[in-house]
């Protein structure tokens, strides 16, 4: 058995709406950068929507890591209302990858407003279906912050990353230091 969940909340911006389709809003930059740096320390992942003035967040930790953090989220100034939508047990994480993960504006999120009979991203009137398909669509959709953005300690695939690449620089000093050898 794990001491894990899965925990899904939903907010009003406190900021001026964003056109969408032009990159990561500065305030949601902010948030996400702070969140990676963050969570690695707060042992939690997750991942963050950004649409039409709402967030939509999955955070996934132990339940304890979940409420210290909910409990700051609360007192968040850059946003209001918040409404947590679903908490689960789980077994294993689905965003290990990612301290944050950032899914922009995507089209296929158009597609699931429409098939939930929504013309536009409103998750205060999401069905808990549509709660669990946005979160598997957020699991499933690409990054959307460029790795260049990204504040803090390398998670998951990046941090495999880094460790393959000190691999192989110590396996090159290694036939170095042979090769000198040899040749002494
Ligand atoms: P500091 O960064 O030192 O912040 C101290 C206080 O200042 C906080 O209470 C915060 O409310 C406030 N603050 C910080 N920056 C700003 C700003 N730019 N404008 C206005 N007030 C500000 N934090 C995480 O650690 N992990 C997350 O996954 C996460 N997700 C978030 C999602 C949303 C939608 C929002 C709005 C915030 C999120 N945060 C997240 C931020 C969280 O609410 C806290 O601000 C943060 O965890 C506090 O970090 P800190 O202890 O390093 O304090």
């Amino acid at each position: 058995m794990t001491d894990l969940q899965q925990f899904v909340y939903i907010s009003r911006a406190n900021f001026a709406g964003h056109r969408q389709g032009r990159g990561v809003p500065p305030e949601v930059g902010r948030i996400l950068i702070q969140s990676r740096l963050n969570n690695p320390r707060r042992g939690l992942v997750g991942a963050l929507y950004y649409g039409n003035g709402y967030f939509f967040q999955c955070l996934e930790g132990t339940p304890k890591a979940i409420d210290t953090l909910y409990a700051d989220l609360l007192d968040d100034p850059r946003h209001r209302d918040l409404k947590v939508l679903h908490r689960q047990d789980i077994r294993a994480p689905s965003f290990s990858e990612w301290e944050m993960k950032y899914v922009p504006d995507a089209a296929q999120v158009s597609d699931l407003m429409r098939r939930s009979g929504m013309d536009a991203f409103d998750p205060y009137r999401f069905a808990p279906a549509t709660v669990g398909a946005m979160v598997e669509l957020l699991r499933k959709g690409s990054e959307g912050m460029p790795q260049a953005k990204r504040a803090g300690m390398p998670a998951g695939a990046s941090r495999r990353r880094v460790a393959r690449g000190t691999v192989m620089a110590l396996l090159a000093l290694a036939v170095l230091i042979a090769v000198i050898a040899l040749h002494r």
